[in-house]
């Protein structure tokens, strides 16, 4: 009997890839209209390449990831340099470095940078989220103009993340079905289900919801060259953009002389975005990592969840293939 998996994104493709290359028959099933989850990209009608669900840069140290990448796309080579704009309009290094600290004393660094942001991109103050997610953007004098300077692969797909992961889904033992959600019992015509529905919908919220921050996208389009000097701008102000994307300023996202594309994004919390579902929220007290555990111990045999909503995890893109793999390696073992 074939193989369900629910949910079409990274982790799913990665891991039907890697059963389908050892002869299983996979059947992906995804709520959405398209592939490639929350990394779907498209050209709009400007010729500029727009990422749905915000901008998602491809940066890895793993070079199990990196030969695997490259088996289904060219790469664009790119260093991410991001930009923080100050109160009275300056730009500044982010990650925080010796540029940065000439702009701002050391001492108001999280006050400005850090506490703002952290307050919007996760409505409650910064002592109340895990120090590891800040960990993400460090502090030190000594970094480069680079903001994943321990990775030395970065960079795009040619030709786009949906056509990178329909790359990766191309084979005859695999079928996909779009805008088919998860119905209770749906497995049983299945060997196995790997399942990256979120675990508390799976279980019908019966002991409450895990909480998701989400992202509401603004895009403007607007009929000149470039406006930013860079890919993406940080706010450090109080207002209800965390950052906006001038798309054009990423390699192969389109070179029109007449029009720019920049997205901003809102976070809020998942309820008042129709839930659709971007970040699970680690708490310092680790509250919501406990209820996921609650929720975990009572996942059926044949059955298992996967990716960022499945395992309730801030997967990047790498770390989503990564883990693919390794689960890949372990089931077919
Ligand atoms: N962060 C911040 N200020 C910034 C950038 C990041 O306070 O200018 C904090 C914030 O809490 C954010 C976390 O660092 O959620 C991780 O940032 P990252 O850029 O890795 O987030 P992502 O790109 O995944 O949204």
């Amino acid at each position: 009997m074939p193989i369900l998996i629910v949910g079409a994104g990274l982790y799913g493709t990665v891991l039907a890839r890697a059963l389908a290359d050892k002869g299983h028959r996979i059947h992906i099933i995804d709520q959405r209209n398209h592939i490639a989850g929350n990394c779907f990209d498209e050209i709009n009608a400007h010729g500029i390449r727009v990422h749905r669900y915000g901008p998602h840069i491809f940066h890895t140290a793993n070079g199990l990831v990196i030969d695997y990448v490259k088996r289904f796309a060219d790469w664009h080579d790119y260093r991410h340099r991001v930009r923080a704009q100050l109160s009275d309009g300056t730009l500044v290094p982010l990650p925080v470095n010796r540029e940065t600290l000439r702009h701002v004393p050391q001492e108001r660094v999280i006050d400005i940078f850090f506490r703002p942001y952290t307050r919007k991109m996760w409505g409650v103050p910064l002592e109340e989220i895990d120090p590891s997610i800040l960990a993400r953007v460090p502090i030190d004098p000594d970094a480069p103009d680079d903001y994943f300077p321990k990775d030395p692969f970065v960079g795009f797909p040619i030709g786009g993340y949906t056509a990178f992961v329909e790359e990766i889904l191309r084979h005859n033992k695999i079928s996909v079905a779009l805008e088919t959600s998860y119905r209770h019992g749906m497995e049983e015509r299945f060997d196995y289900c790997f399942n990256a529905m979120p675990i508390d919908a799976f279980f019908d919220f019966d002991l409450g919801r895990l909480p998701y921050r989400s992202i509401k996208f603004h895009t403007i389009d607007l009929p000149v060259s470039r406006l930013l000097t860079h890919p993406v701008i940080n706010f450090t102000d109080d207002g209800p953009m965390t950052r906006v994307t001038e798309w054009k300023n990423f390699p192969g996202h389109g070179n029109t002389a007449s029009w720019t594309s920049l997205t901003f994004e809102e976070p809020c919390a998942d309820h008042e975005n129709g839930f659709e579902r971007y970040y699970p929220v680690k708490d310092r007290d680790g509250e919501n990592r406990a209820l996921y555990k609650r929720y975990h111990e009572r996942v059926p045999a044949r059955m298992r969840f996967i990716g960022r909503t499945g395992l309730y995890a801030y997967l990047d893109m790498h770390q989503a293939i990564s883990s693919a793999l390794a689960l890949a390696d372990d089931v077919l073992s």
